[in-house]
């Protein structure tokens, strides 16, 4: 069968007529003429469907099409055909769009979306709760005349975001955010920013406790530690007595180191806005921390020291001493007599470097990257015989984080480490 809309059939539809046209100009003695009135009529037939075909488009309100004859049948219902299936793709792309809104909305943290001039497209009812945002007035709005506070603008402009950013509310200062952004897509953004306040009370009311605790400790420590050299000292050298009592002491000292420890690294985490203006010198700092190290040692191991003069450090002296000192113990502490340990203060291309090398036990990948976690030991029995308590090297990581610097372990089990940090140039200040 023929399409009811086939050019087959409009073309014999015009064959038709033309013919007629022919008898009647043959009829009435006049072909010429016929024709030409024929034309006629149906140009004006054509014109008058253009002009509803335009009618209905742009002014009709109706969306059904007017009802069409001959070739512009075709035309109107193809018409309505499109667009009904355009409406049914809006209709699912909208239902899609609902769909993840109702998504975003459901999140539980504020969502922001923004362009690449940072001017905000979309935002959840999270935001406007905790942000202060006004939806729709501040559609379009740039996000740091409504966010001011100026570390926000400074992270906008760094356009580094590997690193959330802590800020209070806009709509409360005593709130606290952790705010995330996200590239995607054409230079967009996706912020996230999470209401943070509890975590942070619980994490400042441990850093209080844990402050408080060590602090107490300190003086009933101290009073056992008297007591017990006392006892001793009263005591007969052959007495079955020593013995407890030594251990005792053993135990309260290392109580009292690592409650020393603990307070040092309260300290260091509360002082976590450290002031870089002061400067280290790092020629003296070197030199007593090679006096110490050459006691700790006391001339079993082989020490190598080499410190490239007037390289200092803008820091605090404190932490940055803290930091070397743990790492030069550490490398005694866990490499046995006769061992040798290089420790070297020089520049390297992205700023200064500090490093501790020791040829003693090694440690096995597994654990290097829990090292600078609280009380983590990879031998709690060889810790103990040392004297450790596993806080010094999170004081380290500590310390070195107020600095810019992180820690880096490089070790073989049975072989040796080298535990190193780059202090970035930025906060190295050249003497010569
Ligand atoms: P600790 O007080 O137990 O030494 P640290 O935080 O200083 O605690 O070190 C954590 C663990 O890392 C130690 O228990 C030890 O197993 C390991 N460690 C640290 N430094 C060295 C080193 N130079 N060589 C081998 N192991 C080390």
């Amino acid at each position: 069968m023929l399409n009811s809309y086939s050019g087959f059939r409009l073309l014999f539809r015009l064959g038709v007529m033309v013919l007629l046209l022919l008898l009647l100009g043959w009829i009435v003695d006049n072909i010429l003429l016929t024709i030409f009135l024929g034309s006629a009529v149906l140009l004006f037939w054509h014109y008058r469907q253009l002009s509803r075909l335009s009618h209905w488009l742009w002014k009709d309100k109706k969306l059904t099409p007017p009802q069409g004859r001959g070739s512009w049948e075709g035309i109107f219902n193809g018409i309505y055909r499109l667009q009904g299936k355009n409406r049914r793709r809006v209709g699912q792309l909208a239902s899609l769009l609902g769909r993840f809104r109702q998504g975003a909305e459901a999140l539980p943290d504020a969502a922001v979306v923004l362009d690449s001039e940072h001017n905000i497209l979309w935002c959840n009812k999270l935001a406007q709760l905790i942000l202060g945002f006004v939806w729709p007035q501040d559609n379009g709005q740039r996000i740091d005349n409504l966010i001011r506070h100026p570390d926000f603008s400074a992270y906008l402009r760094k356009h580094n975001f590997s690193e959330p950013l802590e800020i209070p509310s806009p709509v409360s200062e005593r709130r606290l955010l952790e705010i995330r952004l996200m590239p995607y897509g054409d230079r967009q953004l996706l912020l996230m920013a999470r209401d943070i306040t509890r975590i942070h009370q619980l994490e400042s009311m441990r850093k209080d406790f844990v402050a408080n605790v060590s602090h107490e400790l300190k003086t009933p420590l101290t009073v056992l530690q008297g007591y017990l050299e006392i006892m001793q000292t009263m005591e007969d050298d052959n007495s079955p007595n020593q013995k407890p009592l030594n251990m005792m002491q053993q135990q309260t000292s290392r109580m009292q180191s690592m409650v020393e420890q603990l307070l040092a690294l309260s300290r260091i985490e509360a002082g976590a806005n450290v002031d870089l203006s002061h400067t280290v010198n790092m020629d003296i700092m070197f030199n007593q921390l090679k006096v110490e190290a050459q006691a700790l040692a006391a001339e079993q191991y082989e020490l190598v020291f080499f410190c490239e003069p007037g390289l200092n450090i803008h820091g605090q002296e404190q932490q940055v001493r803290s930091a070397c000192s743990n790492l030069i113990s550490n490398a005694i502490r866990y490499t046995s007599p006769g061992g040798k340990i290089s420790i070297t203060w020089k520049s390297v291309a992205s700023g200064a470097k500090f490093s501790v090398t020791d040829t003693g036990v090694g440690i096995a990948p597994q654990h290097i990257n829990r090292l600078t976690e609280r009380f983590y030991r990879v031998d709690n029995a060889r810790s103990s015989k040392t004297g450790g308590s596993g806080l010094g090297l999170a004081i380290v990581k500590h310390a070195l984080s107020h600095h810019h610097s992180e820690l880096t372990v490089l070790s073989e089990l049975g072989k040796g480490s080298t535990f190193s940090f780059i202090v970035p140039t930025h906060l190295i200040d050249r003497k010569n």
